[in-house]
């Protein structure tokens, strides 16, 4: 076992904290307060080829792994970008990249890979539906065969970016729920054009991830052509999992930065401000201490992400990994952001500190994209061997 990064390693995750520190804190917070979509940052990824670490070579991509692509996310994360970089690495290089080329035809790939990693074109994934969250099973939207294709209603909510996408990688039902023996039959994945006919989409005001919109989207009478069938008819589930744990290992590198990066910026204050006499406020245990705790959590949320990865790129089962890191890096960035915060004062409070925005953001991650209680169902029952409660 060696924990060392190699030579390779350390510059990739040198190049990405450079790319991220070049926009710095102040970009973000511009972004945030417009509520625009990060396009200048997402392009200087793509020029850079890091978002296309893990796809393969002849679309562009650099054939490396999973490892790679947390180092990366992590990185620009930490350098300022937050949380909200773990998601978009999420919409396109995993929904998008992964998706396709796992399952896609080769027409998709040439198609759309290339585009991917470029930056030219941007994916979103709608699976969750407003009475199937956790219950993922439960969706209703549902394509029914017309001709040689589908005509998709149904509709989903909480979806990200669509008005910045162009793809829409889309999780429906192909056989209705009481036709099926098993909930997981039954489930295909197709990949759409957002701006086709029948397809409209609403913004969602809320609390925070605010450069990313989160959309309702309804489907009325929407056609969908027979080559954007992604993999299995009917056997879309087991698919679809496997990319939504991939998409684990990416959230977790977001969380990580984020955590590192409110812990540097709480450490940078509290070793400055003095409040009474000449003692800087970062001397008292009192904030020393949960400051000191989330940064252990934060490292082991760190390497347990970096096993999950590596076990993925080394074809092992991985999943156990991966909601383990995930669990324990939501609740360590949520904690730093938190504890930043308390740190600074009133002056965490303030946009122009940025502590805000990363606590606003991390917070989310404590019920998406698979919220703790789901996770800790999942190590109960898979990891422990407990019966399932529900
Ligand atoms: C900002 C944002 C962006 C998102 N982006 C996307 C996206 O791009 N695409 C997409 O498809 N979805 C997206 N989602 C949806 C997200 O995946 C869901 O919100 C999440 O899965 C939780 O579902 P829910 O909100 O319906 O909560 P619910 O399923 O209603 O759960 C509510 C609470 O009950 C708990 N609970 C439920 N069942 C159990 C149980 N059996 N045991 C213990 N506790 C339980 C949950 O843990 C949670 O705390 C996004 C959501 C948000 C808020």
């Amino acid at each position: 076992m060696d924990f060392q990064l190699s030579d390779e390693h350390k510059m990739i995750a040198e190049t990405a904290y450079k790319l991220g520190e070049s926009f710095g804190l102040e970009y973000w917070r511009e972004m945030d307060a417009k509520k625009s979509f990060p396009k200048e940052i997402w392009q200087a990824i793509c020029d850079a080829g890091l978002s296309g670490a893990a796809l393969p070579e002849e679309y562009g991509g650099s054939d490396l792994g999973m490892f790679e692509m947390a180092l990366i996310v992590e990185n620009l994360s930490a350098s300022g970008g937050g949380s909200t970089l773990g998601q978009l690495f999420m919409i396109n290089p995993i929904f998008g990249g992964v998706t396709i080329s796992k399952f896609g035809t080769d027409a998709m790939k040439r198609d759309m890979l290339p585009k991917l990693i470029s930056g030219e074109m941007n994916t979103c994934m709608a699976l969750t539906e407003s009475n199937a969250g956790s219950n993922t099973l439960e969706i209703r939207s549902f394509a029914a065969q017309d001709g040689d294709g589908w005509l998709l209603n149904g509709e989903k909510i909480w979806i990200t970016a669509v008005s910045d996408a162009q793809k829409m990688l889309v999780i429906a039902r192909t056989k209705k729920i009481d036709e099926v023996t098993r909930r997981t039959d039954g489930l295909s994945m197709f990949m759409i054009d957002v701006d086709r006919k029948g397809l409209t989409h609403h913004s969602i005001d809320k609390l925070g991830t605010r450069t990313l919109s989160s959309e309702t989207v309804f489907f009325e009478d929407v056609r969908i052509e027979p080559d954007e069938l992604v993999g299995t008819l009917h056997g879309g589930w087991k698919e679809l999992l496997d990319t939504l744990n991939t998409e684990r290992i990416v959230t977790t590198a977001g969380l990580v930065g984020a955590g590192q990066l409110a812990i540097r910026l709480a450490v940078a204050y509290a070793n400055e401000r003095e409040v009474f006499g000449k003692t800087p406020i970062g001397a008292y245990q009192g904030l020393q201490f949960p400051l000191a705790q989330t940064h252990a959590e934060i490292e082991c949320a760190r390497l347990m992400n970096y096993k999950a990865a590596a076990q993925f790129d080394a074809g092992q089962p991985y999943s156990s990994e991966a909601n383990a890191a995930k669990l324990i890096a939501a609740q360590a960035a949520s904690m730093a952001t938190e504890r930043s915060m308390q740190t600074m004062g009133g002056m965490g409070y303030a946009t122009e500190s940025h502590v805000e925005r990363l606590w606003r953001d991390a917070r989310l991650f404590r019920f998406a994209p698979v919220s703790e209680e789901m996770i800790l169902n999942f190590i109960a029952v898979h990891d422990l061997g407990m019966p399932r409660s529900y």
